[in-house]
């Protein structure tokens, strides 16, 4: 059976589904049409809080080579991606990892990634969510960009939400939090970290450093959305 991918649009059976359980905009709830690629409606997507840079340096993410951010951290965004981590609600994922690719599309200077490396998420917490939202995130970005996509962090101890740490703890909160599992996977490679949210970006710079550890040779990061402008 071919494979319905994100960029082909809703196959049979999800146009039928879709009937019964319509689709709905991510962002502000509208029902949408049985056709619609994505679930986000016109107003919203014409609408969204683009951060509207393409790769660029992130001096106060050593380790980081380059950061991407498709959208800023706030409003309608902020709202769809609380949605997506505590209401479960995969779709969303889905729908954010497109807009992301869409919005990297429009940076022509995109960098040569040979691999996709998800932020990972505690084995006990992915456990009770049922789900890594940026393992979704960077699973749909895979996809779309056609680049392989690598589990290759584990995040070996669980640690306390960063934006429940002072600022002291967030500077130690994250140290050896991350391992590589098999460092030939990253080894003389190109990775494209992917994560949701970039806040302090103290998450990204403590698996980057584990990646370039492990032997990795640039490793960029791609974020949905970038807290504070
Ligand atoms: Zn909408």
């Amino acid at each position: 059976m071919p494979r319905t991918g994100l960029l082909d649009g809703p196959g049979f059976w999800e146009r039928l589904l879709r009937l019964l359980y319509p689709e709905k905009c991510v962002f502000c709830g509208t029902i949408l049409p049985e056709t619609a690629k994505i679930s986000t409606c016109k107003v919203c997507h014409a609408t969204l809080p683009r951060y509207g840079r393409g790769f660029e340096r992130a001096p106060h993410i050593p380790w980081v080579n380059g950061l991407f951010a498709a959208f800023v951290y706030e409003d309608m965004v902020e709202q769809a991606i609380h949605a997506m981590k505590f209401f479960g609600r995969p779709r969303t994922a889905h729908t954010l990892a497109f807009l992301m690719w869409e919005e990297m599309g429009r940076h022509p200077m995109t960098p040569d990634c040979d691999l996709i490396v998800p932020v990972p998420m505690h084995r006990r917490k992915q456990l009770s969510r049922g789900y890594n939202q940026s393992g979704i995130i960077g699973q749909a970005l895979g996809e779309m960009l056609d680049i392989p996509v690598e589990h290759a962090l584990i995040k070996t101890r669980h640690t306390k939400p960063q934006s429940l740490s002072t600022r002291e703890e967030r500077l130690t909160n994250l140290e050896d939090a991350f391992r590589v599992a098999d460092p030939t996977v990253v080894a003389g490679r190109s990775i494209l970290l992917v994560d949701d949210v970039a806040t302090t970006g103290a998450t990204l710079g403590a698996c980057a450093r584990a990646l370039r550890e492990a032997g990795a040779s640039w490793i960029f990061a791609a974020v949905i959305a970038i807290a504070g402008k």
